[in-house]
């Protein structure tokens, strides 16, 4: 749960104070993180409150339709004297990899679910137990009136950060919540048709090469997927296309973890982990570098593929050998 006596005193800031908003989030926005920023966005505005919303580039095509004709901008934007809201970044070292620093600021308020965040603002709200960022900003501001555009872009933050309302961190309150924002004014068709209903060509016939080279390790526990840049280049895919590729490898009965490992810029691997239930990948990440949530996580190795690849086999096959 987040500390009552914080979420007055954020409310109180973000809608009393006369200093302007800035929204912040991480690299490589989700549907949490642009749901979230767009949804605090809609509600300040609706306030009368001056907000920006900045979102590293580029915003995934997937969710564009909650932009609307808003003027995004991208980071790093400057901060001094104003009001910095982080969502969905357990810490500042990622706001920096998209080049955004809080240097300056008059206040800076955190909201965030993941484990270990590192409660870095001046005002901190972070509860792993929520499902999504978007589900505190709702239990923030309810009953406050929600405008259509803020209840559309919660709600698919929830409906992003749960799997379709899938995953284990889906409970009765993420529910409740989500018919809520549907009553406020989104439309869940509308979002199923945005983010499930535009893949491109290129991106199934890539599943169709990709899937079949997919390893299984640590006696079928771990399914183990790799993308070189030549193969990312070949299709030429947007990186957020990628971003439930994991889904498939742990779809495979038996699996407990699901790993992409996936070429980035020089000796560099972007590593996304997932697993089901009890497995908790957050650890694992962490220890590497990284962080997330129990059940997906992730971290950037600085070193080339076939290291990184040995690497997360010793790890894993570390973590399987206790069980
Ligand atoms: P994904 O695999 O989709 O990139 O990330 C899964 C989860 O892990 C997300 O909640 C994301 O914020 C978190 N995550 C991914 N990469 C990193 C990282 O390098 N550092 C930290 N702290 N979290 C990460
Ligand atoms: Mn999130």
């Amino acid at each position: 749960m987040v500390n009552r006596a914080d979420a007055v005193k954020a409310k109180e800031v973000l809608l009393n104070s006369s200093r302007p908003v800035v929204i912040l989030s991480h690299p490589n926005p989700d549907g949490d993180s642009v749901g979230s920023t767009m949804g605090l966005y809609y509600l300040l505005r609706d306030a009368g409150k001056q907000a920006t919303p900045v979102l590293p580039a580029p915003v995934p095509g997937i969710y564009k339709f909650l932009l609307g004709d808003v003027a995004v901008v991208n980071p790093p934007a400057d901060v001094t004297g104003k009001i910095a809201v982080v969502l969905d970044c357990s810490d500042v070292r990622r706001l920096a990899e998209s080049g955004q620093h809080l240097q300056g600021a008059g206040c800076v308020i955190n909201i965030d679910h993941h484990l270990h965040n590192e409660l870095f603002g001046d005002i901190n709200l972070v509860d792993s137990s929520a499902a999504a960022v978007g589900q505190i900003l709702f239990d923030l501001f309810y009953p406050e009136p929600i405008p259509p555009p803020a209840a559309l872009a919660l709600y698919t933050a929830l409906y992003s950060d749960t799997g379709r309302f899938s995953y284990s961190n889906t409970q009765a309150k993420t529910l409740a919540t989500a018919a809520k924002l549907v009553e406020l004014g989104a439309d869940p068709h509308l979002v199923y048709s945005h983010i499930h209903g535009t893949r491109s060509e290129a991106y199934i016939r890539f599943l169709a090469r990709v899937l079949g080279d997919v390893q299984l390790m640590c006696n079928g526990r771990v399914a183990y997927l790799e993308i070189s840049r030549e193969l990312l280049a070949e299709y030429a895919l947007q990186e957020w296309e990628l971003e439930e590729l994991n889904d498939y490898p742990r779809s495979l009965a038996g699996v407990a973890v699901s790993v992409v490992a996936r070429q980035g810029q020089g000796d560099s691997v972007k590593v996304s982990l997932r697993s089901k239930g009890r497995w908790n990948v957050a650890q694992l990440a962490r220890d590497l570098g990284g962080g997330g949530h129990q059940n997906a996580a992730g971290v950037t190795l600085n070193m080339p593929l076939p290291q990184a690849r040995a690497l997360l086999r010793k790890r894993l096959e570390e973590v399987f050998a206790l069980c």
